[in-house]
C-alpha cells in the first residue's frame, strides 16, 4: 500500500521550487497551529505555521502545552504520523529520526 506522505512528497519533488511554495501556501491556509495552546506570540509575529512540512520552529515556541494536529484537516491529507511539528521537527524529520536506532 502506498503511504500517502510519501506519495505527497513524491509530487513534490516532481515540482519546482515556485511550484512547491504556493504548495505550501495553500496548505498553509489550513494549518491550526494558530488555535493551539503551544503556538504564541511570537510564532504569530513570525508568521510561523506549516511546521509539519517546513520544519521546526526556529526561536518562538519552545513549552509544549499540548498539539492539535490530529485535529488539522491536513493531518489525513499529507499522510502525518507524528506530531510536535514546532518542537521536533518535520514530519520527514520525525521519520528520519525513528529510522535511526
Ligand atoms: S498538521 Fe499541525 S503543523 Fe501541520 S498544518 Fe496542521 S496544525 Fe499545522
Ligand atoms: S505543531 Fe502541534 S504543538 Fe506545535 S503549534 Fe502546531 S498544533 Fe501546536
Amino acid at each position: 500500500m502506498t503511504d500517502t506522505f510519501e506519495g505527497v512528497i513524491r509530487e513534490l519533488k516532481a515540482k519546482r521550487k515556485e511550484e512547491r511554495w504556493k504548495n505550501y501556501d495553500t496548505w498553509k491556509r489550513s494549518c491550526c497551529c494558530p488555535d493551539c495552546p503551544s503556538y504564541n506570540e511570537c510564532a504569530s509575529g513570525g508568521r510561523e505555521l506549516l511546521y509539519c512540512i517546513l520544519g521546526m520552529s526556529i526561536q518562538c515556541v519552545r513549552e509544549d502545552r499540548h498539539c492539535i494536529c490530529k485535529e488539522c484537516p491536513l493531518y489525513s491529507t499529507l499522510g502525518l504520523s507524528g506530531k510536535d511539528f514546532c518542537m521536533k521537527g518535520s514530519e520527514a524529520a520525525i521519520r528520519y529520526e525513528r529510522s535511526v536506532e
